[in-house]
């Protein structure tokens, strides 16, 4: 069993521990925020005051921020992940974040002697509570074999897309078909409805035809067909808005960087801001259906 170190205790963060505390690991955490190191001591991992008090002891340390800019004060700060982990520490970044910043932070860990691989998941809190994340690795071999064990115990998929920052290239690519899928849906059940077709009867045809897709049978954005999803509780956010308006913006910087012409996920994107800027931030992402319905106020 290992020594773990987890920067990062949010909404994502706090399941995972969970899981690697049931796996029979040492977990020590720190987070800005003083409450969420207290949840971990609850649970029974324990708290660190600072990154570098977390990481000191820790055989492997993982990291689940919010953006690029995190990532990289978590690693690359005075007081952070390079300067005070232990030499031969193994390093994972399981935030979803630019391939740029990705692997700029892979190479000074590179450059300062760690093994690092980038492993951002799929999958929303539900996912991170039942250990069936799906982790998508960049990295080396030899570093994707030595993380793998570990992200056994918090995800059921595990796979090595490619060289550091290709987990992240993945990433970006898969929650950018997620995101132009909801809205895709969105226009679907809206004309449906207005055709005279119920919601029940869309979701029973179309999941066994071919308009079927992840957003329509697992996350339906309308309530009844799919009980589990957040449409059936006001959409209280398990992945929300302000998350997938970063995630679509991160596909428009990374199309522009490869100039790749994407002219419908900006479409979407551009939806995705409209939710923001009329304050549904913190909503599901999926009451974008309610915009493109015109319900969103109703
Ligand atoms: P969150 O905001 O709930 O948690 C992030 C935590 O990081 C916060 O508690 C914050 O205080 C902490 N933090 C920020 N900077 C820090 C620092 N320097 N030191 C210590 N702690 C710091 O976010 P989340 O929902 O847990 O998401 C985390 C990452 O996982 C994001 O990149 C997100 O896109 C990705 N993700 C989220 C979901 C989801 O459904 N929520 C699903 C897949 C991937």
């Amino acid at each position: 069993m290992s020594t773990i170190a987890f920067i990062g205790l949010g909404n994502m963060g706090q399941p995972m521990c969970g899981n690697l505390l049931k796996a029979g690991h040492a977990v020590i955490g720190f987070d800005l925020v003083s409450g969420n190191c207290d949840r971990l001591a609850a649970a029974g991992g324990q708290a660190a005051a600072s990154i570098a008090d977390a990481v000191a002891g820790a055989d492997i340390v993982i990291s689940m921020v919010p953006t690029g800019k995190h990532v990289r004060a978590v690693y690359e700060g005075p007081d952070g992940v390079l300067q005070n982990a232990r030499p031969g520490a193994l390093l994972i970044d399981s935030s979803t974040i630019d391939v740029e910043n990705s692997r700029a932070v892979s190479k000074a860990a590179e450059a300062a002697g760690f093994v690092m691989v980038d492993a951002p998941v799929s999958g929303a809190v539900p996912a991170a509570q039942a250990a069936t994340l799906v982790f998508m690795v960049g990295g080396s071999r030899e570093a994707f074999d030595r993380a793998a064990p570990v992200l056994q115990c918090m995800g059921s998929s595990l796979v090595h897309v490619g060289p550091a920052g290709c987990g992240q290239a993945m990433k970006i690519c898969n929650n950018m078909m997620a995101g132009m899928s909801m809205v895709a849906l969105s226009e679907v059940f809206t004309l449906a409805e207005r055709l005279g077709l119920d919601y029940q009867t869309v979701h029973d045809v179309m999941t066994k035809a071919s308009g079927n897709c992840w957003a329509l049978q697992a996350y339906c954005p309308v309530p009844g067909p799919v009980p589990a999803s957040p449409a059936n509780r006001d959409y209280a956010a398990g992945f929300s808005m302000g998350l997938m308006l970063k995630d679509m913006r991160l596909s428009q910087s990374a199309a522009a960087d490869a100039a790749t012409s994407t002219p419908m996920a900006a479409s979407a994107a551009a939806l995705y801001q409209k939710a923001v800027d009329e304050g549904y931030a913190a909503k599901d992402f999926s009451f974008i259906f309610k915009l493109v319905s015109g319900r969103a106020g109703a």
